[in-house]
């Protein structure tokens, strides 16, 4: 390490010297993302790439062979399933870029805040995990600034900043955990790489190695400050990512104005999903379906009831009557001349292996050295919920999804509805109420409204053999 490194890391110490006896007396868990790490950079060779720290967590915790995350593969979509444990189409953030036809109004990623958009029915965990009496930290994460029902994260910084350098933002979370009077016991925080170097140059260039070994660094230093704080130990750290990335080149364009009058729509999403809402000079989806329907080899066109299902992607009114999803590896532009072609893009069909993002985790809730098979990334909420030992909102995860990766020690499992049954149904109910009256009961009472057929208990001391991959909470067809 550097002598300038040394010097800082004294400083920091001194900065958050005599506060590690105050850390909060539950669970701690600290969620970080790396915005667009595909989940092979892993594997790159050593001589190519060296991720020391990330390997030490490896070793020492748990990494899934990916995770299959939601579609649209961006940003903004991937990241509030994370914490919500719920597909676009059902927590409302359906795109980067939307159009509210209630709200008559456009969304851009970092601009919207407004509870409008956000407060729609999902509900993240760091409010959740307020809401039963603990205390969250978030950091630059998408839905960090917005409310949901009147309420902010108990820690956050006023904005979005992606200019505060990548240290600060680890010594500001392990101050909020360290804090002598409030810590926070759920930390929620977010980098931009490699996801911006993956864009500009490409996700198998060298400067994709180097901003590799820069994250690697930044985990570096996550470690040493958790270890010197104390908290090493004691934290559940999962690190994950939004999505991938692929190659893309300007010889694989598809320009949309060879095929439609630019003036008869609106451009909502740009690439390589292209959602479109026809303007109203005589245009309808129609004319615009049969526009782009077979336009182009590598583009497929869908009217909004017919998008895939497994796409989770139909419910929703900011779900354009028509997308059009462009191949593995393709941009699509209005015109060559005005576009700007990146040399890696992600958003593709979440399938794709090259968009899945990585999952590393190292805690006591853990389990050690294990490469765990994929999961979904709406699997992650129950399992941080699990974790933090709070009630879940109903969710399209399960927790028998990451069963295998959690160490098998009493009161470290959930079993899922299917599992219960007789007795254990009603014990699980029983202590469910006794939980309840023990600071939790507004979440019992909007699981009640649901349809109570799949409601998820806790079960102190309760331990279950059967790790079958379980169901979806809620059904995704909710209009938000
Ligand atoms: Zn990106």
């Amino acid at each position: 390490m550097a002598a300038v490194r040394v010097f800082e890391l004294v400083f920091v110490l001194l900065m958050l010297g005599g506060r590690t006896a105050s850390v909060h007396d539950g669970p701690l868990l600290l969620l970080v993302s790396f915005d667009g790490f595909r989940y092979d950079y892993l594997d790159r060779s050593q001589d190519r790439v060296q991720l020391p720290s990330l390997e030490y967590l490896i070793q020492t915790g748990v990494r899934a062979k990916w995770v299959h995350n939601t579609f649209v593969t961006f940003t903004f979509p991937n990241h509030f399933s994370l914490v919500t444990g719920l597909h676009a189409e059902t927590h409302g953030m359906v795109a980067n870029h939307m159009y509210d036809p209630d709200l008559h109004q456009q969304f851009h990623m970092y601009l919207n805040n407004e509870p409008k958009w956000w407060d729609v029915g999902a509900e993240p965990i760091w409010i959740t995990n307020q809401r039963c009496g603990g205390k969250s930290g978030v950091f630059n994460w998408p839905g960090m600034e917005a409310r949901f029902n009147g309420t902010l994260p108990f820690r956050s910084i006023p904005e979005y900043n992606e200019s505060i350098p990548y240290e600060h933002r680890i010594e500001t979370m392990i101050r909020w955990f360290t804090d002598e009077e409030n810590p926070i016991n759920l930390g929620v925080l977010y980098f931009e790489e490699p996801d911006e170097v993956g864009h500009k140059y490409g996700p198998d260039s060298p400067e994709l190695d180097e901003a590799l070994e820069m994250v690697d660094r930044t985990v570096e230093y996550l470690i040493e400050l958790l270890q010197s704080a104390g908290l090493f130990e004691r934290m559940n750290l999962i690190i994950t990512s939004d999505h991938g990335m692929a190659e893309t080149s300007v010889d694989r364009v598809i320009e949309l104005d060879r095929y439609l009058d630019p003036s008869t729509y609106l451009w909502v999403d740009k690439s390589p999903v292209t959602a479109i809402w026809p303007l109203e000079h005589g245009v309808d989806r129609e004319y615009i379906f049969a526009a782009l329907d077979d336009a182009h080899p590598n583009l497929q066109v869908y009217y909004k009831e017919d998008i895939p299902a497994q796409y989770h992607y139909r419910h929703n009114r900011r779900i354009m009557p028509v997308i059009a999803v462009a191949d593995p590896g393709w941009t699509i532009v209005q015109n060559i001349s005005t576009a700007v072609v990146e040399k890696g893009s992600h958003g593709y069909n979440n399938s794709y292996l090259p968009m899945n993002p990585i999952f590393v985790a190292h805690g006591p809730a853990f389990r050690t050295n294990l490469l765990s098979e994929p999961f979904n990334n709406v699997d992650i909420y129950p399992l941080m919920c699990h974790i933090l030992g709070i009630t879940p909102l109903p969710n399209n995860g399960s927790i028998d999804n990451t069963a295998s990766i959690v160490k098998r020690q009493k009161g470290w499992w959930s079993p899922s509805p299917r599992s219960m049954s007789g007795i254990a149904g009603t014990l699980g109910l029983l202590l469910m109420l006794v939980g309840c009256i023990a600071g939790c009961g507004y979440y019992s009472q909007k699981r009640e409204q649901t349809s109570g057929r799949h409601l998820q208990y806790s079960i102190i001391g309760y331990e279950m053999e059967d790790y079958s991959l379980g169901e979806p909470l809620v059904d995704s067809k909710r209009e938000v």
